[in-house]
């Protein structure tokens, strides 16, 4: 109860952040009492003391959750989503829901419908996005795990920005029961943490087989134990030219050799690859993705559930002002682009080239990954940048991206941890992939590349 009302405490002196859009301080106070009294008699669960936020679009019986958005506004849960009961079950503490962008959409959380959130080791800075109030939850000290999902970069760019571990699992270890869906065959829940260790005992509770997830794998989640690495030399892949590539911030890039440089001298191998699909990564991205959320949104449609326009006079009206009124800008691109691309005619042309395209770049992951044991590239080409700036450029937005969006292509998992300090005084992370259901070697060999 102490941890957690010191926590309530510190939450509040970081109220004008915006990082949390509802503290469950009561619920929270009550679960600590229970807890301790299970310390009391030995029988706590694995997780018991430890404090979690989630992200806004993980459904939790009886609070709210919103996606950060207008039409979701009031809605409350009816059932908790899969990753967080079990978390619940291990004897977590849930303290509150974190602010991001719109359904997930962006990359400097001011998407959102509730506003921005401002990064907490420098103000004027963006935090990243979407996951940008989880990723500033944990920076700020307000909780120990934050849980976010990552479509295309929404864990690990935000944690790059707010110097923490960003975790984005394989496609398939975490279940999705309960999260709101953005790009249903791209989304992941994963964790932020300070450390390594802190994110692999979270995904060892969180992860595995679950019912109510077709898409989620049958093997049973990893168990860690300690986080040693085999004493093996790894191979670690680096793409040719990348580094010399324009717009990657040149700190980033010394930072990438000397790296690279350590990495040889403990006596790993450093192997120079071919991919040369980067620039098709992001066009690919956009239209599956936006392609799987226009459908994935059709059914907020004022009549379910969430917002219904007071202005609707008849059903096709409360559709149509329901939605315009209830999603924001760039919500209601997205779901422009999705449904242009999918529209007969069109279709062959961008969407069935892009699910040929999406092939292409799993096979060549595969490729890679099986002659190299993790891929090593930057987490984004620059540090946090400020707020208000990227907005009215959306194509400058997107090209955020490039860096994180082959994982979630490719359904790779992938990790941002925060070796990196720009002379700017701010952090940035250096991303790790390996094969799809090796989280465990991601995670020890992130873990030794920490030390
Ligand atoms: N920035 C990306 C986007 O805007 C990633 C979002 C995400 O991973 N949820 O779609």
């Amino acid at each position: 109860i102490d941890v957690v009302n010191n926590l309530l405490e510190r939450i509040e002196t970081y109220a004008d952040h915006n990082i949390f859009l509802e503290v469950f301080a009561g619920d929270a106070r009550e679960r600590a009492t229970v807890i301790d009294q299970k310390f009391a008699h030995g029988s706590q669960g694995k997780l018991a003391g430890l404090v979690i936020s989630i992200k806004d679009n993980m459904c939790y019986s009886g609070h709210k959750v919103s996606a950060a958005s207008k039409i979701l506004e009031n809605f409350e849960s009816l059932f908790t989503a899969t990753a967080v009961q079990r978390l619940i079950d291990e004897d977590a503490i849930i303290i509150g829901r974190t602010n991001c962008d719109e359904f997930a959409m962006g990359s400097s959380n001011e998407n959102s419908a509730y506003g921005a959130v401002k990064n907490p080791l420098n103000t004027a800075l963006s935090p990243g996005g979407s996951s940008g109030g989880a990723a500033a939850s944990v920076a700020a000290g307000l909780c120990h795990v934050a849980l976010g999902s990552d479509t295309g970069g929404s864990i690990r760019q935000p944690a790059s920005f707010c110097g923490v571990v960003g975790h984005k699992p394989t496609y398939g270890r975490v279940s999705r029961y309960g999260l709101i869906a953005y790009a249903s065959s791209f989304d992941q829940i994963g964790p932020f943490a300070k450390n390594v260790e802190d994110a692999a005992l979270v995904m060892e509770v969180m992860g595995g087989a679950d019912p109510m997830d077709s898409t989620c794998s049958q093997r049973e989640a990893d168990v860690h134990g300690d986080l040693s690495l085999d004493p093996q030399p790894l191979k670690v892949a680096v793409y040719k030219d990348l580094l010399n590539r324009e717009g990657i911030n040149p700190e980033i890039v010394a930072h990438m050799n000397a790296q690279m440089e350590q990495l040889k001298s403990k006596g790993h191998e450093i192997v120079e690859v071919d991919f040369p699909h980067l620039d098709t990564l992001v066009p690919i991205y956009y239209i599956l993705t936006t392609a799987e959320a226009s459908s994935n949104l059709a059914r907020y449609d004022g009549v379910h559930f969430g917002y219904r326009s007071e202005n609707a006079t008849d059903l096709e009206s409360t559709y149509k002002r329901s939605r315009t009124e209830g999603f924001g800008e760039e919500v209601k691109r997205r779901i422009m682009l999705g449904t242009f691309v999918l529209s007969s005619g069109y279709y062959d042309a961008y969407y069935g080239k892009a699910q040929r395209a999406r092939k292409l770049i799993q096979e060549h992951t595969d490729a890679i990954l099986k002659e190299a044991d993790v891929i090593l590239i930057p987490t984004s080409p620059h540090t946090a940048f400020p707020l208000n700036q990227e907005l009215n450029d959306p194509t400058v937005m997107y090209l955020e991206d490039i860096f994180t969006v082959q994982a979630n292509i490719a359904g790779n998992p992938a990790i941002s941890i925060p070796t990196g300090k720009h002379s700017n005084g701010m952090p940035f992370g250096i991303q790790l992939m390996t094969g799809r259901f090796e989280d465990d070697k991601l995670l020890r060999i992130a873990n030794a590349m920490m030390k």
